[in-house]
């Protein structure tokens, strides 16, 4: 019955220092989004007492007739949103749908084909310090020197060579819509399954905002905490039932145990805030804040990976201002806009120093900044970066300070989660 704040004064004091970060800051990091305080209360609420292998009507406990209607939500919910027919709504995050969708279809030793994590793939496309790397035979596609976009002809020359059983699209720091028919074109040539990652655009897919990955796909996953703004998960989609089958017992009991019950509750409650018309609204602002946020900092200097952006992402590049992504992450964020360095394509720099900088809107744009909003916050980057060029890593604490105000009166004029 006690508190959590009676409890334990250390968690408390953590949590409410992470909530007054949020509050202060302008989040910028592409992956991230502001969930609503229903997603909240359902993801904190009673379900996660609940044992449920197996899978709604079918578990291995009893007690399962409630947290059965919130899975069962979910389900319904998720696939009208992406008009599909079946969908696993148990992973535990992206990865474990990735690595269930391989459990499913391919063998270890197999040859897979993804994005290479410097062209702006995921580590579970293929990368070699994940699993996907070291049991599968990972061969790695990337984007082309002159635009910095796929190069779907080498995808299927490396098709052609190499056969692989299965074609990964989708990344993690990729501005541009992906062509799917033509990497459904591709697997279709040499036999391989199509398996559409759309972690990061699945949101702007379900609000309209983007080409949905289906027909194309033979299997679609997604996170479910980026653009899709539901609590952290994962989830995995098709239209065929055969293989829905398969995915099905790739998560359990292939590679987990007891789904998260109250993140499948709180799953249903964002599915269902995806298929309002707002959440249309909020995702056709996403991508237009998205490009004037771009628009600002091309007008001051920096350039831009691809040249723009078709989604919610920027990955920008900062060698016009001789700035490193791991100095201009720290001074931005020292003026309380959080970011992340990320290296650009055939970046010259360590990967923990980097040429660049990920950007996005969707956190920013839930909390209402429109375009004005993010231009006002493209010109408080340039101050920043400016300030860098000028005096070096150290920065000029005296803009940075400066920015810091003007970000934090900025974000008293949308605040979040008030009664929290
Ligand atoms: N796939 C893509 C394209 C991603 O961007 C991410 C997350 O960054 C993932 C998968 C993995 O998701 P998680 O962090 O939930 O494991």
């Amino acid at each position: 019955t006690r508190s959590l704040e009676d409890t334990d004064a250390a968690v408390f004091a953590a949590i409410k220092g992470e909530l007054g970060r949020q509050r202060h800051e302008v989040e910028l990091i592409a992956s991230e989004n502001i969930v609503s305080r229903a997603v909240l209360e359902a993801q904190g609420s009673v379900m996660t007492n609940k044992y449920a292998e197996g899978y709604s009507g079918r578990r291995y406990y009893g007690g399962c007739e409630f947290v059965d209607i919130a899975e069962d939500l979910a389900i319904e919910r998720i696939t009208k949103l992406f008009d599909c027919g079946f969908a696993n709504v148990q992973p535990n995050s992206g990865s474990q749908a990735n690595q269930a969708v391989f459990q499913a279809l391919i063998k270890p030793g197999d040859t897979i084909l993804g994005m290479s994590l410097d062209a702006g793939g995921h580590l579970t496309h293929g990368a070699a310090p994940n699993q996907s790397g070291k049991w599968f035979n990972a061969v790695q596609y990337g984007v082309r020197k002159e635009d910095d976009l796929i190069d779907y002809d080498q995808v299927e020359a490396l098709a052609k060579e190499h056969q692989p059983k299965l074609i990964i699209a989708g990344g993690s720091a990729y501005p541009r819509q992906i062509d799917f028919a033509r990497f459904r074109e591709i697997a279709d040539m040499v036999g391989a399954y199509l398996h559409v990652d759309m972690a990061h655009f699945s949101g702007l897919v379900a609000g309209g905002a983007h080409p949905s990955p289906f027909p194309h796909a033979h299997v679609a996953t997604s996170t479910t905490h980026k653009t899709l703004r539901g609590p952290r998960g994962g989830l995995i989609l098709t239209n065929d039932e055969a293989l829905a089958k398969k995915f099905n017992s790739a998560i359990f009991p292939g590679i987990q145990g007891g789904p998260l019950m109250h993140v499948i509750a709180a799953k249903a409650v964002a599915f269902g805030e995806a298929l309002t018309p707002e959440y249309g609204s909020y995702v056709a602002s996403v991508v237009e804040n998205a490009k004037a946020l771009g628009e600002t900092l091309k007008a001051g200097g920096l350039d831009l990976v691809s040249g723009g952006t078709d989604t919610h992402v920027l990955l920008v590049d900062l060698r016009p201002k001789g700035v490193t992504g791991k100095a201009a992450e720290a001074a931005m964020g020292r003026a309380n806009m959080t970011c992340n360095k990320n290296g650009v394509p055939f970046d010259p720099e360590k990967p923990m120093v980097t040429s660049g900088v990920r950007l996005g809107t969707p956190a920013a744009t839930t909390r209402g900044f429109g375009v004005a909003e993010f231009q006002m916050v493209g010109e408080c980057i340039l101050e920043v970066l400016d300030g860098l060029a000028a005096n070096g890593e150290e920065g000029n604490a005296e803009v940075e300070q400066a920015v810091a105000k003007k970000i934090i009166a900025l974000t008293d004029r949308f605040p979040i989660y008030p009664l929290i």
